[in-house]
């Protein structure tokens, strides 16, 4: 019989019925999948120069024994045993837990050898293992696997090895030579061999190195074709807009385009006017400007006879966009509806009519306003803000009301470079990455809760001079009560707090949209100084006499959305504020709080929010939606990701891509995606 890594893992020597459905558990089938678990992190016994060690890593030294051990007990069970240990021309100190019987094994002037992990600011090891006298190598490394259910990490390693000795045939090559070649890439069967049985750190190094190639190519290659397919396949509208009227339009704006406004505008126009469909994503900081350029892009369509709409979140922030709109557009002879929820009835059904009839260019409203019964006379751009991830649905449902308008994604939220090639690899990336001049930095500061009473006398010197505050109470989870809750104590407190002086106002999640709009309303007309808010408020919300903001439990935000938030205040020409109130518990807790007072670049933040919490955090749990890989690491293998997307871009591109034998394993791939050549399957 012919063997095959589909083959079930029960072909494997030594492995039966419950060592099948153990590995099944952890979603190992096939020989392919046990072949593919890798390792990871690996142990390493080698002896090290402690000057080498990062913080937390794994270490295994040997030393002389300095000082007699001390011994305390917490209760009955609970010990901990210090020993401060001589290694080279170090002192540090060693840390065994719960293991008291030690104390009369470990003698002063002894040598001994430790492996634990290293604490580089107390330069303290907590050890794992240790052995009476000098070092010995028995393995260098060690990998170790992660396992879940009733599995042994023996019994896996013992079937890695199997399948290998059984299977290692199988492997097959599947990256095409000459960039084998040009990279110096191990082949897959001595990589995945390395991977699995190392002998020394280079080792792995080098298979690592191949196999998280392999990963980035062909998810690249998967984004790349559906780029180029739905390029090719999905006609757009070529608009061809009146370039005297949009220049007029531009001059006439209140201040010049920033160098940065101008590159995407260009970009966004390039992108009107060809026929191909636009898929882009705009990306710029809060205040940065998009909505000039969105009103930009919106005349060049209406000038080249279509009509365009603008899709936001939630109803203040289509009102607050309407208003913009309408101050910038009406000028020009445009004519510009809003439909919310509020607009009802008869009015809605006229709205509707002459939406239809084309009597109305611009329409703004909530994503609804694609949905249900609107319909367009002529619609061709669609321009979608503060939502990255509504895309994929949405142009379904355009593309069902048989419209295939320009799409442009807006969101406020920076997403570094490494997540917006790899989360949206399909479309193309403009970047406002340049603030208009003079905007004030807001002032950042970091406070324990402890005190809070100054916190809010600070508040009350604001308040004094006609300024108005927002209060931001964590909201992990919209449904969540607890939070809700937390708003509402908040809310009590600061209203008995500051009495008869000024109006406390309460906003969260779980009002009825018409209280929302009610205490949003009264808060931009200052009718309510202090607004206490969960973070609904988030989102575009724009009060300019803002100027203060105080988060509680600030370490609960993940980076960006504290730079959302701080972007609430500052809107107008006075010097704004935002108090940060933590009590972060670890290092990387107080190192976040620290750099949200150092930097108001929200790239800057991005990109440390993505190093310090990883990708999966980054867009929230529930919504990532990011592909997972077995080795790679988007954040720390980034330049590989880069290489590999050029690479797969330039494949996709070449005239033998579907009939040279080289690329079979690419293309066979592809189709197994259910890509196939020059159509897509969805
Ligand atoms: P965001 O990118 O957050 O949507 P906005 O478009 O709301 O930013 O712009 C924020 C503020 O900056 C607005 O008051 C807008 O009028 C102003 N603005 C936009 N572009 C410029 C510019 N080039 N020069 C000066 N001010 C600008
Ligand atoms: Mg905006």
């Amino acid at each position: 019989m012919n063997k095959s890594l589909q083959d079930s893992v029960s072909m494997i020597k030594g492995v039966g019925e419950d060592a099948e459905s153990n590995l099944a558990v952890m979603g190992i089938f096939t020989v392919g999948d046990l072949l593919e678990h890798f390792p990871y992190r690996y142990d390493d016994y080698r002896l090290r120069d402690l000057q080498e060690v990062k913080h937390e890593e794994r270490i295994t030294v040997e030393g002389k024994v300095h000082s007699e051990p001390s011994l305390v007990f917490y209760n009955r069970k609970r010990s901990r045993l210090t020993v401060h240990l001589l290694v080279g021309r170090y002192l540090i100190k060693v840390i065994f837990f719960n293991q008291p019987y030690l104390k009369k094994k470990i003698n002063v002037q002894d040598t001994i050898t430790v492996t634990g992990k290293w604490d580089q600011h107390r330069q303290t090891i907590t050890a794992g293992e240790m052995k009476i006298g000098p070092y010995q190598m028995t393995t260098e490394f060690e990998p170790v696997y992660s396992i879940r259910g009733k599995l042994s990490v023996k019994q896996l390693r013992k079937f890695i090895k199997q399948a290998y000795q059984d299977y290692s045939n199988e492997i097959k090559e599947n990256i095409p030579a000459f960039l084998r070649e040009k990279y110096k890439l191990l082949d897959r069967k001595e990589a995945i061999f390395s991977l699995h049985f190392p002998k020394s750190q280079a080792d792995v190094k080098q298979a690592r190195r191949r196999i998280v190639y392999e990963e980035f190519l062909f998810f690249q290659l998967k984004m790349q074709a559906l780029r180029k397919f739905e390029r090719e396949n999905s006609g757009g509208v070529s608009h061809q807009y009146d370039l005297t009227k949009l220049k007029e339009f531009i001059s006439s704006l209140p201040f010049p385009l920033t160098n940065a406004q101008k590159r995407v505008v260009n970009e966004i126009c390039a992108d009107l006017k060809s026929p191909i469909r636009m898929n882009r994503l705009l990306q710029g900081d809060v205040g940065s400007g998009k909505t000039a350029v969105a009103a930009i892009a919106l005349y060049a369509s209406v000038t080249a006879g279509y009509q365009g709409a603008l899709m936001v979140p939630t109803e203040i922030l289509a009102e607050q966009h309407a208003d913009s709109l309408f101050q910038l557009l009406e000028p020009m002879g445009v004519r510009l509806a809003l439909l919310t929820s509020s607009v009802k009835g008869k009015k809605r059904n006229e709205l509707l009519e002459r939406l239809k009839d084309g009597e109305i260019d611009i329409l703004i409203g909530t994503h609804a306003l694609i949905q249900q019964d609107v319909f367009f006379h002529k619609l061709g751009l669609v321009i979608t803000d503060e939502q990255h991830r509504f895309g994929v649905e949405q142009r379904r449902i355009l593309r069902e009301k048989g419209e295939t308008p320009d799409v442009l994604f807006m969101t406020a939220t920076p997403i570094p470079r490494t997540l917006a090639i790899t989360a949206f690899g399909e479309m193309d990336v403009s970047t406002i990455d340049e603030m208009p001049a003079g905007r004030k930095t807001i002032e950042t500061y970091w406070v324990k809760h402890e005190v809070l009473e100054r916190v809010l006398g600070f508040v009350e010197k604001e308040l004094s001079q006609g300024r108005q505050a927002y209060i931001i109470c964590p909201l992990i989870e919209e449904s969540d009560k607890l939070d809700v809750q937390n708003a509402i104590d908040v809310y009590d407190m600061l209203s008995n707090y500051y009495s008869n002086k000024y109006r406390v106002g309460l906003m969260h999640g779980r009002l009825p949209a018409q209280e929302k709009d009610e205490v949003m309303n009264l808060f931009s007309k200052n009718e309510v100084q202090i607004l206490v808010s969960t973070t609904v408020v988030e989102v575009g919300v724009n009060v300019p006499n803002a100027t203060i903001m105080v988060i509680y439990d600030a370490e609960r935000f993940g980076l960006s959305q504290l730079h959302q938030l701080r972007g609430r205040v500052g809107r107008g020409s006075a010097q704004s504020f935002c108090v940060l109130l933590a009590d972060p518990k670890t290092e990387v807790g107080k190192e976040r709080m620290k750099i949200m007072t150092e930097t108001n670049d929200g790239f800057v933040l991005s990109e440390k929010d993505l190093e310090l919490r990883g990708p999966g955090d980054f867009f929230g749990k529930k919504q990532s939606g990011l592909p997972e890989f077995k080795v790679a690491d988007m954040v720390h293998d980034y330049r590989t990701l880069e290489t590999a997307r050029k690479d797969a871009m330039e494949l996709i591109h070449l005239d033998d891509f579907w009939t040279n034998p080289e690329y079979l394993s690419l293309k066979a791939f592809l189709e197994h995606a259910g890509i196939m050549d020059g159509e897509k399957l969805d």
